[in-house]
């Protein structure tokens, strides 16, 4: 905490210069750029274009150990930022409303103490700076990062990341072990009806009234088909039919997204979608057409692991730690999770008095730079402990964490 208190004037400076330079999902190159440049003044050797636009970093400590890697996304949103703040957004449209400027900040600063510290760091810490996080429609930047071997050579033993959250209070770190993030998916429903006049509905198929029915019955899902304790989402926000008051239309588009926490439940929601959709549409004589797609997998901390990461975070002074219940969103770190067992957990950002109050994705979120030297201290904390081979998760100074030194040994 010290080291992240002496380095925070440094971490709020690239915050704000992130801020006000954000770039869509797979065009941050700029980011990317600053990123790369970052890590290799401080030493780290860099990966540049992994997974498109992403970087990885990487920083081999003085004693054999393990391999952990630290995750922070890039990418900010199609929003448009008020306003006000002296470094806002200089693109129109587009904002860093779900704090991920932060995160580049947050994890650049962990890469500081760590590089700092490297004599008496074990194993090898990488720096994944992930692309593309908010574009599920495809597929994320973790699967592609992923793919070009971002998690290999050397190969990851342990994953870790964070994400700032106006629903905690600022300063308070929220986890908890197994599911702590939900699968996502979307589905698409055509319902193919047969067009007339507004005034003789009896010679038509009316897909306006059956999109309706469809909505309601697929209600039924959550709250008559389920185990209530399964926690699941299956909402239709989006309907498209129709041009005028007193044609009725030949179809009508739904669109929308199911959430769930565990494999039996998506499986059981993503066949009742279809059955329910074409079994209404049936009834009204329509026909349907549904398109079913998988978007992030369960995001699933690993109990060992996140025992662990509780203890250390607890051991943050002027931080507090939360278990939590699970959230309905979704987050392609599960990718990470799917590859090495680790921990995914929130830093709050809420705070009244600085009026930090509005939630990620709103024009008006905005981040409590206090809490980015807990985040940076947070994920050196983890990456120091994580990547020594043996014995309790070490807490204490970095500099009595050294302990004998070994010579460099192949594992
Ligand atoms: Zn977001
Ligand atoms: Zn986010």
């Amino acid at each position: 905490m010290d080291d992240a208190r002496a380095i925070e004037g440094q971490i709020i400076a690239l915050r704000r210069r992130i801020h006000s330079n954000p770039e869509l999902a797979f065009q941050e190159r700029e980011t990317a750029n600053l990123v790369g440049e970052e890590l290799k003044r401080m030493g780290i050797r860099v990966r540049a274009a992994v997974g498109r636009t992403g970087v990885v970093g990487i920083l081999e400590g003085s004693f054999p150990g393990r391999v952990v890697a630290l995750r922070a996304d890039m990418d900010a949103l199609p929003v448009k930022e008020p306003q006000g703040l002296e470094f806002a957004s200089r693109k129109d449209g587009v904002m860093h409303a779900c704090g991920h400027d932060g995160h580049v900040a947050m994890l650049l600063g962990a890469a500081m103490i760590l590089a700092k510290h490297s004599t008496a760091l074990h194993g090898t810490v990488k720096f994944l700076f992930q692309p593309a996080e908010e574009a599920a429609e495809s597929g994320g930047g973790a699967r592609l990062m992923i793919e070009d071997g971002a998690m290999k050579e050397p190969k990851v033993d342990y994953v870790f990341g964070l994400h700032v959250f106006t629903n905690f209070p600022s300063r308070t770190f929220a986890l908890r072990e197994g599911p702590v993030m939900a699968a996502s998916g979307t589905f698409k429903i055509r319902i193919l009806g047969r067009g007339g006049h507004g005034s003789a509905p009896h010679q038509t198929v009316d897909p306006v009234f059956v999109a309706a029915q469809v909505i309601n019955a697929l209600q039924g899902i959550r709250s008559r088909m389920l185990d209530p304790l399964a926690p699941s989402v299956v909402s239709v926000c989006s309907v498209h039919s129709g041009t005028r008051n007193n044609i009725i239309p030949d179809d009508a588009i739904l669109e929308g997204t199911m959430r769930t926490l565990d494999e039996a439940t998506r499986k059981q929601v993503a066949t009742l979608i279809p059955r329910i959709a074409k079994s209404v549409c049936g009834t009204f004589g329509a026909k349907c057409e549904v398109e079913l797609e998988d978007a992030y997998p369960v995001t699933a901390n690993d109990p060992t692991v996140t025992k662990s990461v509780i203890t250390l975070l607890n051991s943050i002074p002027g931080s507090r730690t939360l278990v939590v219940p699970p959230l309905l969103i979704a987050e392609d770190f599960s990718f990470f999770l799917r590859e090495a067992p680790g921990a995914y957990y929130f830093l709050g950002t809420r705070n009244d008095k600085k009026g930090c109050t509005y939630p990620n994705h709103s024009s008006r979120f905005r981040l409590d730079e206090d809490i980015l030297k807990y985040g940076s201290a947070s994920l050196a904390l983890l990456a120091f402990n994580f990547t020594r081979r043996r014995g309790q998760p070490h807490i204490g100074s970095l500099d009595k964490a050294g302990g004998q030194r070994r010579p460099r040994q192949s594992p």
